[in-house]
């Protein structure tokens, strides 16, 4: 899909755009209308990360720290228990890494969006989608 399908004018993209140079793009090709991001405290989006586990057989993942179905009483799948890695990757010094060049990537477009507020004929669209007019 383009931003110029017929018929569609409104879409939504997630996880774009990932830097400035994007978003400026973006900016040249399409009326963007909202912004939004989303953000968690940043001890609990670690503990998050130090949560994910990786079943060596079947390769599903799962966060011990929110464990969701299937799922045993004691809140992972039968199958799985005593086959869950750790991602090499995973580890609280990476975590961290990981996000210190999250932010460094995403915070200067935040501060994109936050320059250029989405106000002139976009702010207009904008409200017009919260409105539903
Ligand atoms: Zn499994």
């Amino acid at each position: 899909m383009t931003a110029h399908s017929e018929g569609v004018d409104r879409f939504v993209m997630d996880g774009f755009p990932r830097n400035v140079a994007l978003a400026a793009a973006l900016d040249q090709i399409a009326d963007v209308v909202l912004a939004v991001q989303l953000s968690m405290r940043r001890d609990v989006l670690i503990e998050k990360c130090l949560g994910r586990r990786k079943c060596i057989h079947c390769e599903k993942t799962f966060n011990i720290r929110d464990v969701r179905e299937p799922a045993t009483p004691e809140g992972l799948p039968e199958q799985c228990m005593g086959h869950l890695a750790v991602r090499p990757d995973d580890a609280e010094a990476d975590i961290e890494r990981r996000l210190a060049a999250y932010e460094a990537m995403a915070l200067p477009v935040i501060r994109f969006y936050q320059a250029a507020p989405l106000q002139s004929t976009k702010g207009a669209k904008a409200e017009a989608l919260a409105t539903g007019a």
